[in-house]
């Protein structure tokens, strides 16, 4: 089957399902592969379950004549996202970066809906298949998109962006993360990037945090014009610059635009990091021409719920909610805004970081080195890598387990405290301690 055949029908059934467990009645499913397993082999049952079509790539498993069969399923999924992209006359907004993508995807989301039917990537659905799917959620009734970009390898963002097709972006920052797939930070530096190459080639707008050096250099080495800067230094010929009034525990912010009308917002994000997000917020609100009172209205009250920056109170602790991932950058920041924070006991409790490759045991005595000159008072290290670094002063524990059965003998009561690790170490089964 062509493409153009399978947009008609996508069209007259514009729902894209994955997952047999989660089919939309009427909806078309795609046969993906996944490490392990084979979905054409769920082909029939995808029908069964209410399926309108099954797109798969294998004739062996053609049930009937709703069974579509094309080369490759993914191909054919990422082609009809670019398609369909083609088809929608709306600006998108295209961002990647190492750390804090989802929270400012959800930022830049809250502020455009005050204005527009926005469409945001769901969660992090973020990579080769997150991002075709989300192209193909956007109907006619959207006027705008804020699309999520991923990547752990060079030439991801390159290809995402053929298919989202980003008529802006920004990148967030560039820190150390991927470090493995990307080798090293310049090759961080170089994968993302391509998102700028991307919008440059295409007369796209860049928003740029001038307070980063390193994005700064990627703007000039690419003389990138079309661009509209936000930061906090007010020399830098910014659209919005802004500067943190407290984050205590929750960021507020102060930010102007060119009329030098200053304004303040108070936010439920805790963390002085996400100031840069919230600015970049701040500027595409402008840019797409808000007004003040929308743009802050949209970040004061966006409350995250996605364990990102997240404080959570139970019955005896503060919890600081930020479980979701973490690499050295993201680590190395959240340390800070707890170490900074006014608190009468505060712990941290720290997992492991994947995807380092060589850097692994550095970027882990680092860390371990950066949370024992912090302020806090105690200090659980979770992991086999932190566990091969032990210091005296601290908690080391191998595995997650071992660390749910140590503090379920002896719970933490009164404190605030961190969570923080790489998704594999879900170190939030630990919650339910405090
Ligand atoms: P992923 O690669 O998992 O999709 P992401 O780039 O979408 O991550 P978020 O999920 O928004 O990032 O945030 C992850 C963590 O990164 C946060 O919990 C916080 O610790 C940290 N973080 C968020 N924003 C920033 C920032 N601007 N600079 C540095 N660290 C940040
Ligand atoms: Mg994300």
């Amino acid at each position: 089957m062509s493409i153009e055949e399978l947009y008609q029908l996508y069209l007259q059934h514009p729902v894209i399902s994955t997952d047999t467990r989660k089919i939309t009645p009427g909806s078309i499913f795609f046969a993906l592969k996944g490490d392990k397993f084979d979905a054409n082999t769920f082909a029939a049952q995808a029908l069964e379950a209410g399926a309108a079509y099954a797109v798969i790539d294998n004739a062996q498993y053609r049930a009937d004549e709703r069974c579509l069969l094309v080369d490759d399923v993914l191909e054919s999924l990422q082609n009809l996202a670019r398609l369909h992209r083609k088809h929608l006359q709306i600006p998108v907004v295209g961002l990647t970066g190492s750390n804090g993508k989802t929270t400012t995807k959800e930022l830049i989301n809250a502020v455009l809906s005050q204005q527009f039917k926005t469409f945001a990537t769901q969660g992090n659905l973020n990579n080769h298949i997150g991002v075709p799917l989300s192209i193909l959620s956007i109907t006619t009734e959207h006027e705008m998109a804020v699309i999520e970009m991923g990547a752990n390898h060079q030439k991801e963002i390159e290809f995402l962006c053929t298919i989202s097709q980003p008529s802006c972006g920004l990148i967030t920052n560039v820190g150390r993360a991927h470090l493995e797939g990307f080798g090293g930070v310049e090759g961080v530096k170089k994968g993302k990037g391509e998102l700028y190459d991307y919008l440059k080639a295409a007369g796209g707008v860049v928003f740029l945090n001038t307070d980063s050096t390193a994005l700064r250099e990627m703007q000039q080495a690419r003389h990138l014009t079309n661009v509209f800067g936000y930061g906090t230094n007010p020399a830098n010929n910014n659209l919005v610059t802004g500067r943190l009034i407290s984050n205590s525990p929750f960021v507020k912010f102060a930010w102007h635009s060119k009329d030098g009308i200053s304004h303040e917002v108070q936010t439920n994000l805790t963390g002085s990091y996400n100031l840069d997000n919230m600015l970049a917020a701040v500027c595409t609100g402008l840019f797409f021409n808000l007004t003040a009172d929308q743009i802050n209205q949209g970040i004061s009250s966006y409350q995250p719920t996605n364990n990102r920056s997240q404080i959570e109170h139970t019955a005896t602790n503060t919890i600081i909610c930020d479980y979701y991932n973490a690499n050295p950058s993201s680590m190395a920041v959240a340390i800070e805004n707890v170490s900074l924070m006014q608190a009468d006991y505060k712990v941290m409790i720290l997992g492991d970081m994947f995807e380092l490759g060589d850097e692994s045991a550095a970027e882990h005595e680092q860390v371990i080195v950066k949370a024992m000159a912090a302020h806090a008072n105690r200090r659980i290290f979770v992991g086999k890598e932190f566990y091969k670094h032990q210091v005296a002063g601290a908690d080391f524990y191998e595995t997650t387990k071992d660390a749910f059965d140590a503090l379920k003998v002896s719970p933490i009561k009164n404190a605030t405290v961190l969570i923080k690790g790489s998704r594999g170490m879900a170190l939030e089964q630990l919650k339910e301690l405090f």
